[in-house]
């Protein structure tokens, strides 16, 4: 017989989401992230959890840790959003949609952790070992400063779970993810007048031109590898020949023999014009997250719960990356924890209200039973 824990609260979830919210987090303002952290670890301060703030400016909470691996949560208080958002795309609950940046990814995440912390408490349980709580500031742009310490605290934990949001508009969990890289290309080139000494100059943004349309047949769908010029600037005037040009190349790979074929392919790549230079920099950053045995009985294990309370769960390898990338290489990891919704980095992001509470009472059981 499983202990019965309290409802989640839908009023009390949107109290706490808007409060989240509202303090705008992009990952380029670490002291903006901090308000947000600040906010959660007054959450994890009056449940009783020890709190750090470790180097990179992870903040750890450590809830009843004792003897014995623990469960660790994965989340990140940053968002692809920069400020000035909220003013084009508000706070806002259309029906069962409730709309706005960071809800989706993962601000819902994190408020619905707390929710089924709270409700253990409620209901006197707690799992052995304790729960450790990570929340990251950098997550948005492949975890630079955090990614030692989630490695560290994987060491002592025997599950990794991350509320991070499920797959768009389903209840499917991510039980593997691909590994992401993204690498910079600086060309410099010769400049010149472009009408009255064009063959002195060496054109910096044709040399990108061929870049872009070389790298990018690095691609390999079938083996699940992308590469896509997202980001090019350069030139200085429209009448000189550009001296300068650079071009940022988003990568996914579902292998690290893959990770290795683009990182040869991008290096080895040169102009044809000898007069313009290349310097390359960059590379993987998050590895591939495999589906693993473990991993995938932990989704048994979810799916089954799901069940009990009523509703079925899925669960797919996505392209995306997460901090799950850097656990999944250690222990069982289970992705996609957070909120049903839509709209991850998009203006349509939101969660869904008709589902949020389902998948915060499946979170409470596998704390509990993970
Ligand atoms: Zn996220």
């Amino acid at each position: 017989m499983h202990p019965t824990f309290p409802d989640p609260d839908l009023n009390s979830l949107l109290k706490d989401l808007r409060q989240l919210v509202e303090i705008e987090s992009p990952s380029s303002d670490p002291v903006a992230v901090g308000r947000v952290m600040d906010v959660v670890e007054g959450w994890a301060q009056a449940m009783g959890a020890e709190t750090h703030a470790l180097p990179g400016g992870t903040r750890e909470f450590n809830f009843g840790l004792g003897d014995g691996p623990y469960v660790l949560v994965l989340t990140h208080a940053d968002t692809v959003w920069p400020h000035g958002t909220l003013e084009k795309m508000p706070w806002k609950q259309e029906g069962d949609r409730l709309y706005g940046p960071g809800t989706y990814d993962m601000k819902a995440g994190i408020v619905g952790l707390f929710h089924a912390m709270k409700a253990l408490r409620q209901a006197g349980q707690w799992p052995r070992g304790g729960i450790k709580v990570l929340l990251s500031p950098d997550e948005e742009i492949g975890s630079p400063g955090s990614r030692t310490q989630i490695e560290a605290a994987a060491r002592g934990a025997r599950v990794a779970l991350v509320p991070e949001p499920p797959v768009s508009d389903s209840h499917n969990l991510k039980t593997g993810r691909k590994g992401t890289g993204d690498y910079t290309l600086k060309l410099r080139g010769v400049a010149s007048h472009a009408g009255n000494r064009p063959e002195l100059g060496a054109s910096a943004i044709t040399a990108a031109a061929e870049a872009v349309l070389a790298l990018q047949k690095l691609a390999d769908p079938a083996q699940g590898t992308t590469v896509s010029v997202g980001l090019i600037s350069g030139g200085s005037a429209v009448n000189v020949i550009p001296d300068e040009c650079r071009l940022s190349i988003d990568v996914r790979v579902a292998s690290l023999t893959e990770a290795d074929r683009i990182e040869q392919g991008v290096r080895a790549w040169k102009p044809s014009n000898d007069r313009v230079t290349c310097e390359v920099s960059g590379g993987l950053n998050r590895p591939p997250f495999k589906q693993g045995e473990g991993t995938l009985r932990l989704f048994a294990q979810a799916q089954a719960i799901a069940r009990e309370l009523g509703f079925e769960i899925g669960h797919e390898s996505v392209g995306g990356g997460s901090d799950g990338n850097f656990t999944a290489a250690m222990i069982p990891t289970l992705d996609g924890l957070g909120s049903p919704g839509d709209g991850a980095h998009a203006v349509h992001e939101h969660v869904r209200l008709d589902r949020w509470p389902d998948h915060v009472r499946l979170l409470t059981r596998l704390l509990l039973e993970a």
